[in-house]
């Protein structure tokens, strides 16, 4: 689904990410862990398509296309989905605004007729119900006055909306509370581990793993993959931190 490889990319002309390798098929969950300015944020904005990241080296290719090549709007259309560590406030806008908008510009990329203000209001709260979630925040300006914890549990809502066929979440763990950590887990879990999708799971600690068991772990250490294996990989580390295993 997703080949990353020999991936080199620059920020403000500081090379950041320096032959970075991964594969991913559908199917598999993968966590990439690491230590603080390792690259994780920057790869999940390489794979984005957000301005500022050049690539300066490297391929990537999502279901076969090259992903470098496609407008950030087209990589959404495509079914990818990015999470991020710090997400966005847009006040004035609602979440369903926000959402139907968003579902209906992938739907017309890929030729399918936009849902009605109707239709997309039965499929929110389906999503809401499956993943537990209060219809009532989808009704308010998108995670503006929102907790840390609502902020993901929101992103949760998005990406079961969205149904997309990666979901490259960065960070979705952080400043969460132990219910939060669980809604979240679950929320993977339920939308996401199908045979016909993959998820990329960004973090620094072990906890969210309890929740979502990745059937792969990978270590980014300045730049590049250092080291791979299975769960017991982040309980190692977690145990004997990263300086240690990724010598
Ligand atoms: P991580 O997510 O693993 O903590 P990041 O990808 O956020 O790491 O950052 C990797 C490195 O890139 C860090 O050294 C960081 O300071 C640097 N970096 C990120 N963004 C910029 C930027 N806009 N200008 C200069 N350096 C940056
Ligand atoms: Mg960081
Ligand atoms: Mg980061």
């Amino acid at each position: 689904m997703l080949k990353i490889e020999n991936l080199h990319a620059t920020v403000a002309d500081k090379p950041i990410l320096k032959g970075l390798s991964l594969a991913i098929n559908a199917g598999e969950i993968h966590a990439i862990m690491g230590p603080n300015g390792a690259g994780k944020s920057t790869l999940s904005y390489v794979l984005g398509g957000r301005p500022g990241y050049e690539v300066t080296e490297g391929s990537v290719t999502f279901e076969g296309q090259d992903l470098l090549d496609m407008e950030p709007h087209e990589r959404a259309a495509a079914g990818l989905f990015l999470g991020f560590q710090y997400p966005v406030e847009i006040p004035g806008v609602s979440n369903v605004q926000f959402l139907r908008e968003s579902l209906n510009a992938q739907r017309k990329a890929r030729g399918l007729e936009p849902l009605s203000g109707g239709e997309f209001l039965k499929l929110a709260r389906e999503k809401a119900a499956l993943l537990k979630m209060d219809m009532d925040m989808l009704k308010r300006p998108v995670n503006v006055g929102f907790s840390g914890g609502e902020k993901k549990r929101n992103e949760m809502v998005q990406m079961g909306i969205l149904d997309p066929r990666l979901a490259i979440l960065d960070e979705t763990d952080s400043g969460l509370d132990i219910d939060a950590l669980r809604t979240v887990g679950d929320g993977i879990n339920t939308i996401m581990r199908r045979p016909d999708k993959a998820v990329l799971l960004i973090t620094h600690y072990q906890r969210l793993l309890d929740y979502v068991q990745p059937d792969f772990v990978h270590v980014l250490a300045d730049g590049r993959i250092v080291k791979s294996g299975g769960p017991e990989l982040a309980r190692e580390l977690e145990a004997h931190g990263y300086a240690e295993i990724a010598a």
